[in-house]
């Protein structure tokens, strides 16, 4: 795909005063247009003003506080001109990453500074000089008490996600630090929420601050599409796959992809097709050609899958969509419901589906307010539930091709067995070859995925045990009632995945792969959860058998 630089792009962040380094670096990550929260800040800050910013993970807030102030920093000092900190270190090693990705052209040195890092490493690049540290404050405060950082040189502090330093504890470590830089600064208070802790701390350390918030519940919800609204949680590393599964599950007539930059658009199509999906690729650094050739073959069919931006998506109508799909969650819940308004249409049933990462749950929940809707968060499919969908859609080609007739020339073979088999071994060999050859070519995945589901976050919330709903399919009287969760005494060491358990148990206690629900294999032991009817069944079943040449322990797990 073409990439040329979009002029419109790099001029809404243009007309927010940034520069040509910052913009040019925009454009090569494939930005499109700044997210609210950029919009509301940037310009605050490009001006010297203190700020706090209520905004979650998510928003886009890390560039919202970083281009400004690397656009305000003089690269190439000896001392650190800005300070970030952050509440862990796997936060620190993702800002330094985003800072040193926006400040490429301006030769940004920047170095993330948490506990558990050698000592030495930090202190030598810092003895190298940098412009940027973003750090946890505990190891912060190491650095400064040791003499080996000088923060006499900040022209900025930020506090990012200051809601969650100060739940672990930091608060301490946040005075002492604020104690040792320079009183003329600017400063930035980033906070998911908004309670009287933060309320005290932003009175304590800024002045006179703008106060920006990317407020969902102001927005008016105007009509909100009515859609069947489904979110995902799931960890960057396996979203591809989870996609992978949902679509497997959903097979939409046509689907709109949306992800936030012109790059992650040109890998996902990329990625896609490589698994044997048609997709297009829809965004801003595409000429007016490419894209009504995009479209073309869209409304032709000869594509089901069309993967844009948000700002590329805006205009185009696309009558038969029946899915939209959030490869991230959007960074403005009002974009969300500008994407959904795309199916839905005419009285038509829509889906919108949301791959959200756990830490981006609370802007779902910002969604759910603005729109009055309920986004129902599920569990990926797992590897049972698409073999299921995919002996359901066997199913129903053998029942189309009863109805076809047009049989009779095939009867010579049924006859011919029937004097060695019973007819519905006979039909059962057949049906397993039209099942096999139906899969030939395509992608069965059967990657584990760490079930990342509301489940969890309900245990982490110290809710109700041995209830998941995490049985999904099209209905069937085996989809109702309780749910056991089996504790088998094999795991990852021993090389087990999820389609050896779902095979074991189909196979051993000769239930449907239907009553098998989500898998969870650790590194010596794996939960499967059956459908309650059916576990004493398998788990007498699986005590005499082996999974992968092992005998294995199976109990009723009741850990929960
Ligand atoms: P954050 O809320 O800072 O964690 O950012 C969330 C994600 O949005 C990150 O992956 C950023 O790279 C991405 N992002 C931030 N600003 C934009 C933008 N204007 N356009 C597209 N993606 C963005």
């Amino acid at each position: 795909m073409s990439q040329t630089s979009s002029p419109a792009a790099n001029q809404a962040f243009a007309e927010l005063g940034l520069g040509p380094e910052l913009l040019s670096a925009l454009t090569l990550l494939g930005y499109e247009e700044p997210t609210p929260i950029q919009q509301a800040a940037i310009p605050h800050l490009l001006a010297g003003r203190d700020l706090l910013g209520l905004a979650a993970t998510g928003t886009g807030k890390t560039a919202a506080f970083a281009l400004p102030l690397l656009q305000l920093i003089e690269t190439g000092g000896k001392v650190p001109q800005v300070l970030i900190l952050v509440p862990t270190r796997e936060l620190a090693v993702q800002v330094a990453q985003a800072v040193h990705r926006y400040g490429r052209e301006m030769s940004v040195e920047v170095l993330p500074i948490y506990g558990g890092q050698s000592f030495h490493q930090q202190l030598k690049v810092l003895k190298r000089g940098v412009d940027v540290v973003v750090a946890t404050p505990g190891r912060a405060l190491d650095h400064i008490r040791r003499g080996t950082l000088h923060l006499g040189g900040l022209i900025a502090l930020v506090l990012d996600e200051a809601d969650e330093m100060l739940d672990m504890g930091f608060a301490e470590d946040l005075d002492a630090i604020l104690a040792e830089v320079p009183k003329k600064r600017q400063t930035l208070l980033f906070s998911a929420t908004l309670g009287a802790r933060i309320t005290s701390i932003a009175a304590k350390y800024l002045i006179d601050p703008v106060e920006v918030r990317i407020k969902a519940e102001d927005e008016t919800s105007g009509d909100v599409p009515l859609v069947r609204q489904t979110a995902y949680l799931v960890r960057r590393p396996h979203k591809l796959v989870a996609l992978g599964r949902v679509l497997d599950l959903e097979s939409p007539e046509a689907a709109l992809i949306f992800c936030r930059t012109r790059n992650d658009v040109d890998d996902l199509v990329e990625a896609l097709n490589g698994r044997g999906y048609r997709a297009e690729a829809m965004h801003g650094g595409m000429s007016q050609e490419e894209r009504d050739r995009t479209m073309k073959k869209l409304r032709a069919n000869a594509v089901d899958l069309l993967v844009a931006t948000d700002v590329a998506a805006r205009g185009l109508d696309i009558s038969h969509l029946t899915h939209v799909v959030n490869y991230d969650v959007p960074s403005a819940p009002k974009s969300y419901v500008h994407r959904i308004g795309r199916v839905g249409r005419a009285g038509r049933e829509g889906v919108a589906i949301t791959l959200a990462e756990p830490r981006e749950h609370s802007l779902l929940r910002n969604i759910e307010r603005l729109t009055k809707q309920k986004i129902t968060v599920e569990s990926l499919p797992t590897v049972a539930d698409l073999q299921a969908r995919r002996l359901e859609l066997t199913r129903a080609s053998v029942r189309e091709s009863i109805l076809e007739g047009g049989l009779e020339r095939f009867r010579v073979v049924v006859e011919s067995l029937s004097d060695e088999f019973d007819l519905v071994d006979i039909a059962l060999g057949a049906v397993k070859m039209g099942h096999e050859a139906s899969l030939s070519g395509t992608d069965t995945d059967d990657e584990e995925i760490p079930t990342e589901t509301p489940f969890q976050e309900k245990k982490r919330a110290g809710s109700q045990p041995n209830k998941s709903p995490s049985f999904k399919g099209k209905g069937g009287p085996e989809r109702s009632g309780s749910v056991k969760r089996l504790y088998i005494g094999v795991g990852r060491a021993a090389g087990v995945r999820p389609k050896d358990l779902v095979g074991a148990i189909a196979g051993e206690a000769g239930i449907h792969g239907r009553q098998i629900g989500s898998i969870q294999i650790a590194e010596k032991f794996s939960i499967v959860e059956v459908f309650d009817g059916v576990a004493d069944q398998v788990m007498q079943a699986l005590r005499g058998a082996r999974i992968k040449g092992q005998k294995v322990t199976v109990r009723e797990d009741r850990g929960r």
